[in-house]
């Protein structure tokens, strides 16, 4: 096993679902693929996020660069099935996390050792966060793949294109790429180490907070008085720090 441990979403489950299709890859680079409805896509995403469940279902097609990106996967000790179903030589005790958790690495070429002939070979049984994966989180949010060691996914990534029902729906889009902008470019607002550095958990932290940076980015459109930056991430730590408030 290389690399080192990146766990996809950390804490927070990945959003969205997982390959439907696990058929072989194309050389072709997607060009321009449909990544559905962004209002639907951001809804689901806030909720999946919330709960810590998956998703609505991405559309994957025949791609499983996700599988062959250099990933640790995070495995809970509930998921038995899936335990079950992993050669014990593969997994090895989660950093960090109670007794139980473990991490299934990657083979030396970086796929999932359980990839065979380009498919998922315990697909009925995968863990939770292969279904909770959703490379579509870094198109919404603007957060950059890391292109050395992913570039398999931001080429997707770079594919996708969301629609929009109307003018308010795209707005939407935009507030939620300023929100990801404000994270990454304000960290030195947030108590040390509040932030995560991983883009993954980066993106999904937008998602998470995007409720508060819309309200407050929505107060100042209606005339309300500037708000500092120091203000709006007082906001976000607050609405962090009491989870309910994220929910409404
Ligand atoms: S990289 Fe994205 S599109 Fe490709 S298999 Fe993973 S989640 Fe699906």
């Amino acid at each position: 096993m290389v690399g080192k441990y990146s766990p996809v979403f950390g804490g927070a489950n990945l959003v969205g679902g997982y390959n439907q299709v696990m058929g072989t890859t194309s050389d072709v680079e997607p060009v321009g693929v449909p990544a559905g409805n962004f209002s639907e896509w951001l809804r689901g995403a806030e909720v999946s996020l919330r709960s810590g469940k998956g998703g609505t279902a991405v559309p994957c097609g025949d791609c499983t660069a996700c599988c062959r990106s250099s990933m640790f996967i995070h495995i809970k000790p509930e998921e038995t099935q899936t335990i079950q179903r992993i050669p014990r030589a593969l997994l090895f005790p989660a950093p960090g996390l109670p007794e139980g958790h473990v991490l299934m690495g990657y083979s030396d070429n970086g796929h999932c050792p359980m990839l065979v002939d380009n498919k998922c070979s315990i697909y009925e049984y995968r863990p939770q966060t292969c279904r909770s994966y959703d490379c579509r989180v870094f198109t919404a949010t603007g957060v950059p793949v890391d292109q050395q060691i992913q570039s398999e996914i931001a080429h997707r990534v770079n594919a996708w294109v969301f629609n929009y029902e109307s003018e308010e729906s795209r707005k939407e889009h935009m507030v939620l790429k300023d929100a990801a902008a404000f994270l990454r470019k304000n960290g030195d607002l947030f108590p040390h180490g509040s932030l995560p550095t991983h883009p993954a958990q980066l993106a999904a932290l937008a998602v998470r907070i995007y409720s508060v940076f819309a309200d407050a980015t929505a107060k100042m459109n209606n005339g309300a008085s500037a708000m500092s930056d120091a203000v709006i991430a007082q906001a976000i730590m607050t609405a962090l720090n009491e989870p309910e408030t994220l929910s409404k």
